[in-house]
Protein backbone atom coordinates (compact mmCIF):
# COMPACT_ATOMS: atom_id res chain seq x y z
CA UNK A 1 0.00 0.00 0.00
CA UNK A 2 1.90 3.22 -1.39
CA UNK A 3 0.87 5.74 1.39
CA UNK A 4 -0.17 8.08 -1.40
CA UNK A 5 -2.25 11.03 -0.47
CA UNK A 6 -5.99 10.30 0.84
CA UNK A 7 -8.23 10.46 -1.82
CA UNK A 8 -10.75 13.31 -2.20
CA UNK A 9 -13.55 12.15 -4.13
CA UNK A 10 -17.61 13.40 -4.29
CA UNK A 11 -19.42 10.17 -3.78
CA UNK A 12 -21.43 9.23 -6.99
CA UNK A 13 -25.04 8.78 -7.16
CA UNK A 14 -24.93 6.89 -10.28
CA UNK A 15 -22.52 4.25 -8.98
CA UNK A 16 -24.34 3.74 -6.05
CA UNK A 17 -21.08 4.99 -4.17
CA UNK A 18 -21.71 4.59 -0.02
CA UNK A 19 -18.49 4.18 1.68
CA UNK A 20 -18.02 2.00 4.67
CA UNK A 21 -16.49 4.11 7.57
CA UNK A 22 -16.84 2.58 10.43
CA UNK A 23 -13.98 0.17 11.64
CA UNK A 24 -16.21 -1.94 13.58
CA UNK A 25 -18.37 -3.06 11.09
CA UNK A 26 -15.91 -2.89 8.37
CA UNK A 27 -13.56 -5.45 11.12
CA UNK A 28 -16.88 -7.81 11.56
CA UNK A 29 -17.38 -7.78 7.82
CA UNK A 30 -13.62 -8.76 7.33
CA UNK A 31 -13.99 -11.47 10.37
CA UNK A 32 -17.01 -12.98 8.63
CA UNK A 33 -15.13 -13.57 5.20
CA UNK A 34 -12.51 -14.42 7.27
CA UNK A 35 -10.10 -14.34 3.98
CA UNK A 36 -6.62 -16.53 4.06
CA UNK A 37 -3.48 -16.25 2.81
CA UNK A 38 -3.69 -18.16 -0.88
CA UNK A 39 -6.84 -17.60 -1.82
CA UNK A 40 -8.65 -15.99 -4.41
CA UNK A 41 -10.60 -13.24 -3.47
CA UNK A 42 -12.76 -11.13 -5.89
CA UNK A 43 -14.05 -7.82 -4.70
CA UNK A 44 -17.07 -6.42 -6.77
CA UNK A 45 -16.45 -2.68 -6.11
CA UNK A 46 -13.59 -1.30 -3.93
CA UNK A 47 -14.17 1.97 -3.63
CA UNK A 48 -12.51 3.91 -1.41
CA UNK A 49 -10.92 0.60 -0.10
CA UNK A 50 -12.90 0.22 3.13
CA UNK A 51 -12.65 -3.67 2.47
CA UNK A 52 -9.99 -4.30 0.50
CA UNK A 53 -6.95 -2.88 2.42
CA UNK A 54 -8.40 -5.27 5.46
CA UNK A 55 -8.43 -8.35 2.58
CA UNK A 56 -5.05 -8.17 1.32
CA UNK A 57 -4.10 -8.11 4.35
CA UNK A 58 -5.50 -11.16 4.96
CA UNK A 59 -5.25 -12.85 1.96
CA UNK A 60 -2.26 -11.41 0.38
CA UNK A 61 -3.83 -10.78 -2.87
CA UNK A 62 -7.22 -9.44 -4.23
CA UNK A 63 -8.90 -8.88 -7.58
CA UNK A 64 -11.32 -6.19 -7.71
CA UNK A 65 -13.68 -4.87 -10.27
CA UNK A 66 -14.33 -0.88 -10.14
CA UNK A 67 -16.20 1.03 -12.59
CA UNK A 68 -15.29 4.21 -11.59
CA UNK A 69 -12.90 5.54 -13.53
CA UNK A 70 -10.93 7.96 -10.92
CA UNK A 71 -11.21 5.34 -8.50
CA UNK A 72 -9.85 2.92 -10.35
CA UNK A 73 -6.93 4.78 -10.83
CA UNK A 74 -6.33 5.70 -7.09
CA UNK A 75 -6.27 2.13 -6.20
CA UNK A 76 -3.39 1.48 -8.62
CA UNK A 77 -1.32 4.06 -6.74
CA UNK A 78 -2.48 2.90 -3.30
CA UNK A 79 -1.33 -0.65 -3.83
CA UNK A 80 1.24 -2.57 -5.78
CA UNK A 81 0.12 -5.35 -8.45
CA UNK A 82 1.61 -7.96 -6.20
CA UNK A 83 -1.41 -7.07 -3.49
CA UNK A 84 -4.06 -5.88 -6.22
CA UNK A 85 -5.32 -6.70 -9.50
CA UNK A 86 -7.75 -4.08 -10.12
CA UNK A 87 -10.16 -4.57 -13.13
CA UNK A 88 -11.63 -1.15 -14.32
CA UNK A 89 -15.25 -3.03 -15.77
CA UNK A 90 -18.49 -3.36 -15.11
CA UNK A 91 -19.20 -6.23 -13.02
CA UNK A 92 -22.30 -6.62 -14.87
CA UNK A 93 -20.72 -6.66 -18.28
CA UNK A 94 -17.85 -8.53 -17.41
CA UNK A 95 -17.01 -12.00 -18.50
CA UNK A 96 -16.76 -13.86 -15.40
CA UNK A 97 -15.32 -16.78 -16.85
CA UNK A 98 -11.77 -14.86 -17.30
CA UNK A 99 -11.75 -13.73 -13.56
CA UNK A 100 -13.51 -17.00 -12.25
CA UNK A 101 -11.10 -19.53 -13.33
CA UNK A 102 -10.26 -20.99 -10.03
CA UNK A 103 -12.61 -21.52 -7.20
CA UNK A 104 -13.34 -18.41 -6.28
CA UNK A 105 -14.40 -15.94 -3.18
CA UNK A 106 -16.60 -13.15 -4.03
CA UNK A 107 -16.97 -10.51 -1.99
CA UNK A 108 -18.95 -6.81 -1.88
CA UNK A 109 -20.56 -3.89 -0.86
CA UNK A 110 -22.51 -4.01 -3.62
CA UNK A 111 -24.35 -0.87 -5.07
CA UNK A 112 -27.76 -1.39 -4.61
CA UNK A 113 -29.30 -0.61 -8.26
CA UNK A 114 -26.99 -3.55 -9.58
CA UNK A 115 -27.40 -5.95 -7.43
CA UNK A 116 -30.55 -8.55 -8.21
CA UNK A 117 -28.87 -8.65 -11.97
CA UNK A 118 -25.61 -9.33 -11.03
CA UNK A 119 -26.76 -12.18 -8.24
CA UNK A 120 -28.36 -13.42 -11.38
CA UNK A 121 -25.16 -13.38 -12.97
CA UNK A 122 -22.91 -15.05 -10.79
CA UNK A 123 -25.33 -17.61 -10.44
CA UNK A 124 -23.95 -18.69 -13.91
CA UNK A 125 -20.42 -19.43 -12.77
CA UNK A 126 -21.95 -20.97 -9.27
CA UNK A 127 -19.66 -24.00 -10.30
CA UNK A 128 -16.68 -22.17 -9.69
CA UNK A 129 -17.44 -20.23 -6.46
CA UNK A 130 -17.00 -21.20 -3.05
CA UNK A 131 -18.56 -18.95 -1.54
CA UNK A 132 -19.95 -14.91 -1.77
CA UNK A 133 -20.39 -12.61 0.59
CA UNK A 134 -22.77 -9.41 0.27
CA UNK A 135 -23.76 -6.56 1.83
CA UNK A 136 -26.89 -5.65 0.22
CA UNK A 137 -29.90 -3.83 1.09
CA UNK A 138 -31.36 -5.10 4.38
CA UNK A 139 -35.12 -5.41 2.51
CA UNK A 140 -33.55 -7.69 -0.34
CA UNK A 141 -31.74 -9.86 1.92
CA UNK A 142 -34.95 -10.49 3.67
CA UNK A 143 -36.43 -11.64 0.27
CA UNK A 144 -33.09 -14.05 -0.44
CA UNK A 145 -33.77 -15.93 2.96
CA UNK A 146 -37.12 -15.62 3.25
CA UNK A 147 -39.37 -19.27 4.05
CA UNK A 148 -42.65 -19.99 1.63
CA UNK A 149 -45.52 -18.68 3.10
CA UNK A 150 -43.75 -15.41 4.39
CA UNK A 151 -44.30 -11.80 2.83
CA UNK A 152 -41.35 -11.48 1.48
CA UNK A 153 -40.97 -14.80 -0.36
CA UNK A 154 -40.84 -14.33 -4.19
CA UNK A 155 -38.80 -14.96 -7.25
CA UNK A 156 -35.46 -13.84 -5.66
CA UNK A 157 -36.06 -15.98 -2.85
CA UNK A 158 -36.80 -19.25 -5.16
CA UNK A 159 -34.17 -18.77 -7.61
CA UNK A 160 -31.16 -18.07 -5.03
CA UNK A 161 -31.94 -20.76 -2.61
CA UNK A 162 -32.22 -23.65 -5.43
CA UNK A 163 -28.66 -22.72 -5.54
CA UNK A 164 -26.95 -21.47 -2.62
CA UNK A 165 -27.25 -22.15 1.33
CA UNK A 166 -28.00 -18.62 2.42
CA UNK A 167 -26.93 -17.48 5.79
CA UNK A 168 -28.09 -13.60 6.48
CA UNK A 169 -25.33 -12.82 8.93
CA UNK A 170 -25.99 -9.04 10.44
CA UNK A 171 -27.47 -5.69 10.01
CA UNK A 172 -25.41 -2.72 9.17
CA UNK A 173 -27.03 0.81 10.42
CA UNK A 174 -26.55 3.96 7.91
CA UNK A 175 -24.33 5.95 10.00
CA UNK A 176 -21.48 3.08 8.97
CA UNK A 177 -21.92 4.95 5.73
CA UNK A 178 -20.47 7.87 3.78
CA UNK A 179 -22.74 9.44 2.77
CA UNK A 180 -25.54 6.94 4.69
CA UNK A 181 -27.98 5.27 2.30
CA UNK A 182 -31.76 5.67 2.86
CA UNK A 183 -32.09 2.12 4.58
CA UNK A 184 -30.36 -0.50 6.65
CA UNK A 185 -28.01 -2.94 5.03
CA UNK A 186 -27.39 -6.23 5.94
CA UNK A 187 -24.74 -8.92 5.32
CA UNK A 188 -25.38 -12.77 3.59
CA UNK A 189 -23.16 -15.23 3.33
CA UNK A 190 -24.14 -17.84 0.04
CA UNK A 191 -22.48 -20.83 -0.46
CA UNK A 192 -23.20 -22.41 -3.82
CA UNK A 193 -24.84 -26.26 -3.18
CA UNK A 194 -22.46 -28.95 -4.43
CA UNK A 195 -23.43 -30.39 -7.93
CA UNK A 196 -24.37 -33.71 -6.17
CA UNK A 197 -27.18 -31.60 -3.93
CA UNK A 198 -28.70 -29.75 -6.67
CA UNK A 199 -32.13 -31.34 -8.66
CA UNK A 200 -31.81 -33.02 -12.05
CA UNK A 201 -33.87 -30.63 -13.98
CA UNK A 202 -34.08 -28.00 -16.75
CA UNK A 203 -33.10 -25.01 -15.02
CA UNK A 204 -34.36 -22.57 -18.10
CA UNK A 205 -37.40 -24.08 -17.66
CA UNK A 206 -37.78 -23.69 -13.75
CA UNK A 207 -36.76 -20.18 -14.32
CA UNK A 208 -39.50 -19.75 -16.40
CA UNK A 209 -42.36 -21.69 -13.87
CA UNK A 210 -41.01 -19.68 -11.14
CA UNK A 211 -41.32 -16.14 -12.87
CA UNK A 212 -44.51 -16.72 -14.65
CA UNK A 213 -46.19 -17.69 -10.95
CA UNK A 214 -44.89 -14.80 -8.97
CA UNK A 215 -45.48 -12.70 -11.83
CA UNK A 216 -49.06 -12.48 -10.77
CA UNK A 217 -48.75 -13.67 -7.27
CA UNK A 218 -52.39 -12.77 -6.70
CA UNK A 219 -53.54 -15.18 -8.62
CA UNK A 220 -54.06 -18.56 -8.19
CA UNK A 221 -51.29 -21.36 -9.87
CA UNK A 222 -53.72 -22.69 -12.55
CA UNK A 223 -54.35 -19.22 -13.57
CA UNK A 224 -50.89 -17.24 -13.10
CA UNK A 225 -49.24 -20.44 -15.00
CA UNK A 226 -52.03 -21.42 -17.94
CA UNK A 227 -49.74 -20.62 -20.51
CA UNK A 228 -46.96 -22.97 -18.77
CA UNK A 229 -48.19 -25.71 -17.10
CA UNK A 230 -51.51 -27.64 -17.34
CA UNK A 231 -53.68 -29.99 -15.33
CA UNK A 232 -51.64 -33.25 -15.78
CA UNK A 233 -48.89 -30.97 -14.88
CA UNK A 234 -50.14 -30.18 -11.61
CA UNK A 235 -51.53 -33.91 -10.87
CA UNK A 236 -48.07 -34.99 -11.44
CA UNK A 237 -46.28 -32.72 -9.64
CA UNK A 238 -48.73 -33.28 -6.50
CA UNK A 239 -49.08 -29.05 -6.75
CA UNK A 240 -52.21 -27.54 -5.98
CA UNK A 241 -53.55 -25.67 -8.70
CA UNK A 242 -55.64 -23.45 -5.95
CA UNK A 243 -52.87 -22.52 -4.62
CA UNK A 244 -50.74 -19.19 -5.11
CA UNK A 245 -47.61 -18.63 -5.72
CA UNK A 246 -46.21 -17.61 -2.24
CA UNK A 247 -46.82 -21.36 -0.82
CA UNK A 248 -45.16 -23.21 -2.24
CA UNK A 249 -41.67 -24.62 -1.23
CA UNK A 250 -38.45 -24.74 -3.69
CA UNK A 251 -38.86 -28.59 -4.00
CA UNK A 252 -42.49 -27.83 -4.89
CA UNK A 253 -41.36 -25.62 -7.72
CA UNK A 254 -38.81 -28.31 -8.54
CA UNK A 255 -41.49 -31.06 -9.38
CA UNK A 256 -43.58 -28.78 -11.30
CA UNK A 257 -40.51 -27.78 -13.38
CA UNK A 258 -40.19 -31.84 -14.14
CA UNK A 259 -43.67 -32.29 -14.80
CA UNK A 260 -43.79 -29.50 -17.25
CA UNK A 261 -40.83 -30.75 -19.08
CA UNK A 262 -42.62 -34.07 -19.48
CA UNK A 263 -45.89 -32.84 -20.21
CA UNK A 264 -44.01 -30.90 -22.75
CA UNK A 265 -42.25 -33.66 -24.42
CA UNK A 266 -45.64 -35.64 -24.05
CA UNK A 267 -47.28 -33.48 -26.28
N1 LIG B 1 -16.45 -1.43 -1.11
C1 LIG B 1 -16.51 -0.01 -0.81
C2 LIG B 1 -16.96 0.18 0.62
O1 LIG B 1 -17.42 -0.80 1.21
O2 LIG B 1 -16.85 1.28 1.13
C3 LIG B 1 -17.45 0.73 -1.77
C4 LIG B 1 -18.89 0.28 -1.76
S1 LIG B 1 -19.97 1.29 -2.74
C5 LIG B 1 -21.54 0.85 -2.03
C6 LIG B 1 -20.10 0.43 -4.31
C7 LIG B 1 -18.84 0.43 -5.17
O3 LIG B 1 -19.11 -0.30 -6.38
C8 LIG B 1 -18.36 1.80 -5.62
O4 LIG B 1 -16.97 1.87 -5.54
C9 LIG B 1 -18.82 1.90 -7.09
O5 LIG B 1 -18.04 2.77 -7.87
C10 LIG B 1 -18.69 0.45 -7.52
N2 LIG B 1 -19.58 0.07 -8.64
C11 LIG B 1 -20.82 0.55 -8.92
N3 LIG B 1 -21.35 -0.06 -9.99
C12 LIG B 1 -20.43 -0.96 -10.39
C13 LIG B 1 -20.38 -1.90 -11.46
N4 LIG B 1 -21.42 -2.03 -12.30
N5 LIG B 1 -19.27 -2.65 -11.60
C14 LIG B 1 -18.22 -2.53 -10.75
N6 LIG B 1 -18.21 -1.65 -9.71
C15 LIG B 1 -19.29 -0.88 -9.54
Amino acid sequence: MSGAPPLQHRARKRFGQNFLHDPRVIQRIVEAIDPRPGQTIIEIGPGQAALTRRLVQRAGHVTAIEIDRDLAAWLREEFTPEQLTLIEADALRLDWSTVAADPVRVVGNLPYNISSPLLFRLMEYAERVTDQHFMLQKEVVDRMVAPPGSRTYGRLSVMLQVRYRMTKLFDVPRGAFNPPPKVTSSIVRMVPRAAAELPEMDFATFGRVVAAAFNQRRKILRNALGEVAGATAFAAAGVDPMARAETLAVDDYVRLTRAVAAETNAA
